[in-house]
């Protein structure tokens, strides 16, 4: 069978290797259907992620349909059924894992980064990450990670109905994020450097979409008749943007910290404590899936239009090379894997 092997740095070799064998004890086999291309996955591409190691498999954003039940399965998603697949294995032992935060395991694993991913034919899971997803296309239910994390969030910040929501970015987490905070009932405004990225927000139900390059601390406070957003969540990780949350979000109100960055944010005790704000950090996602699978399958039509590449295994690494040039062109690329039959 094939898989995408990723060598070294900015190298992916499309390579036969031998079948999975036969599923163990509480696992099952899958015939990957599709995977999505993730933003860190760029990262672990370009050898410029923490955990790039090689060879790896990548593809945490993936969907299969289950071929096999190994013993001891509960059969709770039968053979011939879509599955998304979970990409955490928690530790079990660790303090977070103890209170049911497996999301920030000190020991995390994840499938497509420490594990072999869904950038491959075939692969065996546990059958507890596994969740049904319905009648869902499969390029659609590949959607189903990112919107955990989007979820996440989310719900970190405890958003709820008609609370007006400042989503900065609007990549395809950023885009998730819309849809996460519209299923909890909020209204969203969204802030982007790349034009088709706002008007792809805005198809999909923002209610203000903002170029970065404007004024747009001005127009987000117009928005909320000068309180400020009472949520701001910001998708990308740049520490001056991060820093101009504190400032437009309102007092008493909440910031969530998705994106990444590696370097420091000054943090404003004054202000922070004039506002008395509550500030978040979101990583992964922890129980989520089933949410995620049912606001995936109610906007199925939002997310068939961040879908921008739908691709095979062998383009991946051209799609990359094109997304980290060109990120108006991708939102969020695909692989689909056509199978004789299907
Ligand atoms: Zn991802
Ligand atoms: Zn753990």
């Amino acid at each position: 069978m094939e898989a995408l092997v990723t060598d070294n740095p900015r190298q992916m070799t499309l390579t036969d290797v031998p079948p999975p064998g036969e599923p163990g004890e509480g696992q099952l086999l899958l015939d990957v259907d599709a995977a999505g291309i993730c933003g860190s996955d760029y990262g672990l591409y370009l050898g410029k992620h923490p955990l790039s190691n090689y060879p790896m498999i990548q593809g945490h954003e993936f969907c299969g349909t289950v071929r096999k039940l190994g013993p001891g399965c509960s059969g709770r998603v039968p053979v011939g059924h879509r599955v998304a697949v979970e990409p955490l294995i928690g530790c079990g032992e660790c303090y977070p894992c103890s209170v049911g935060r497996y999301n920030c395991c000190t020991n995390l694993k994840l499938l497509g980064v420490h594990k072999p991913g869904g950038f491959q034919e075939t692969l065996v899971v546990d059958e507890k990450l596994v969740h049904d997803v319905g009648d869902l296309p499969a390029d659609i239910a590949a959607f189903a990670e990112p919107m955990t994390i989007a979820l996440q969030a989310v719900k970190r910040a405890g958003v709820s109905n008609r609370e007006q929501v400042y989503v900065i970015g609007a990549g395809p987490i950023g885009q998730a994020i819309i849809l996460a905070s519209l299923w909890h009932g909020a209204r969203v405004a969204v802030s982007d450097l790349v034009e088709h990225r706002l008007e792809r927000a805005r198809s999909i139900g923002a209610e203000l979409a903002l170029n970065a390059k404007d004024t747009v601390a001005e127009k987000i406070a117009q928005w909320t008749d000068g309180r400020g957003p009472v949520v701001v969540i910001d998708a990308t990780g740049v520490p001056a943007v991060i820093r101009s949350a504190i400032d437009i979000v309102a007092a008493a109100g909440r910031i969530v910290t998705v994106g990444i960055s590696t370097s420091d944010v000054p943090l404003p005790i004054a202000t922070m404590i004039r506002k008395e704000l509550t500030i978040f950090a979101s990583r992964n996602s922890m129980q989520m899936f089933p949410e995620a699978i049912r606001a995936v399958q109610h906007y199925r039509n939002e997310v068939a239009k961040l879908v921008t590449q739908r691709i095979g295994l062998s383009e991946v690494r051209d799609t990359i090379e094109l997304a980290l040039e060109r990120p108006d062109i991708v939102e969020k690329a695909v692989v689909v894997f056509e199978r004789a039959g299907d």
